[in-house]
């Protein structure tokens, strides 16, 4: 164990059974800590360290280093906390992966598909970590299962305003998360479901729809089955999403993590086949500010531009004239129930594409590229369920020549000239 130049480093020796929290200072300045495993094994939610290999995490981070049968470990910098705990809900969660693991097995012999998983609960309560964990151990008992992402505020696999799915081939890296490559990604164009609810309902049961499709041709992806990260939003519009998405996925087993009401509620509403189980939360599980979690926004979008740690991209500056576009923005605001033409609902309202006129308020919107073929009006019905193919982000609009400046990931032309308006925008400080 080689000192880092520098840096205090501080040894811990862990009990088995017990977890190393630590939270890596946040803000620009931060200076990143480094891990490293010196014996026994370990493992960061869900995926196990390498011994002597040193990892890195940067600002803002918050770990946690479990350990099912003991070990030490050096920790190199100063961390803003840190501290041993052996209260963790670790085996809990461990047998709710071995009665997943289970349900795989029967699916198996029994040529059936494997168990759909829903983990629902407020914000910051372990959510994303418990879909995380159950994947990677997933994974690591040799499975193919599906990560369903439908946390439009953090989402882990795209930028956010997005919902998508990925299928899970290896443990999430220990520094990085999973990775992100070939995922499915639906535009949402907000951090909040209640910013349109039709439309995120809409595209869970999009999702849904595709997964299932890739179920029957794909046997391994079927008895994998998957793992659905939701919103925090458990109340109202938010509860009838988790119930509309349990039935659009045909969720065989619910995971509410720490919130005896939405349990009861769950198990009330759901058909009765259908398993709620409630855990407890980690009580490492940090609450997150608004700021922070902005924060984390901005940074994923940042990511998807300029790449991170060993891998940078260079993404690209070009003019786009406004003749060779079109800007949609889903769904039309909202109308008295009196005001809307007859025959008309509030949902088509929802749901509408609304045609944007370029202008100078587009500046740092984010803009997904839809897939949807170009074309008028045949494919514009398409448009709604068709998946993202990549975005953009406008960095300055000229009215006067009718051009705008976009940063985009890959060099001009756009590959299709449909675009969709995100309520969320991106300065780009770099
Ligand atoms: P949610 O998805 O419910 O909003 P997350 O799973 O994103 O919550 O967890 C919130 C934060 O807490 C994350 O930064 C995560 O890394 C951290 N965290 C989760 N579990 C632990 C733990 N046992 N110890 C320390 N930090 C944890």
């Amino acid at each position: 164990d080689a000192p880092v130049p520098g840096k205090v480093s501080n040894r811990f020796d862990l009990e088995k059974e017990t977890e190393l929290r630590f939270e890596v200072e946040s803000g620009e300045a931060a200076e990143q800590l480094e891990l490293e495993l010196l014996s026994g094994m370990a493992e960061v939610f869900g995926s196990e360290l390498n011994r002597n290999k040193k990892y890195t995490f940067g600002p803002g981070s918050k770990i946690a280093v479990f350990t099912w049968q003991g070990c030490s470990v050096n920790l190199y910098g100063k961390p803003e906390v840190s501290y041993v705990s052996k209260d963790t809900p670790m085996l809990l969660y461990l047998n709710t992966h071995a009665a997943l693991e289970q349900m795989r097995k029967q699916a198996e012999r029994d040529n059936e598909r494997g168990p759909r998983v829903m983990v629902v609960g407020p914000t910051d309560v372990g959510k994303s970590t418990v879909c995380r964990l159950l994947l990677s151990y997933a994974v690591r008992v040799g499975r193919r299962p599906t990560l369903v992402e439908l946390d439009v505020g953090q989402s882990g696999v795209s930028v956010p305003g997005t919902v998508s799915a990925l299928c899970i081939e290896r443990p999430a890296d220990v520094e990085e998360g999973f990775s992100v490559q070939a995922p499915l990604v639906y535009h949402f164009g907000s951090t909040t479901p209640g910013t349109n609810i039709k439309l995120y309902n809409k595209l869970t049961s999009c999702l849904a729809e595709v997964f299932s499709q890739r179920c029957e041709v794909n046997r391994k992806a079927s008895v994998g089955g998957c793992i659905i990260n939701t919103c925090g939003w458990v109340k109202g519009s938010g509860y009838q999403a988790l119930v509309h998405c349990a039935s659009a996925f045909e969720v065989d087993v619910v995971l509410v993590l720490d919130h005896e009401r939405l349990y009861n509620e769950l198990k009330r509403d759901l058909p009765h086949f259908v398993r709620v189980v409630l855990l407890p939360k980690s009580g490492g599980v940090v609450e997150r500010s608004k700021e922070c979690r902005r924060d984390t926004r901005d940074e994923k979008i940042r990511e998807y531009f300029y790449g991170f740690r060993g891998l940078s991209f260079y993404p690209f500056s070009y003019e786009v004239r406004f003749s060779d576009v079109r800007i949609y923005k889903i769904g039309a605001p909202s109308i008295p129930d009196s005001c809307l033409p007859l025959g008309m609902s509030q949902d088509d309202t929802q749901l509408k594409l609304v045609p944007v006129t370029p202008g100078r308020d587009l500046t740092y919107h984010v803009l997904s590229v839809s897939s949807a073929e170009d074309g008028e009006e045949g494919a514009r019905k398409g448009i709604v369920e068709s998946p993202v193919c990549g975005f953009i982000v406008v960095t300055n609009v000229d009215t006067q020549t009718q051009v705008m400046k976009v940063l985009s990931p890959a060099p001009r032309p756009l590959p299709r000239h449909t675009l969709l308006i995100m309520d969320i925008r991106f300065m780009d400080m770099k």
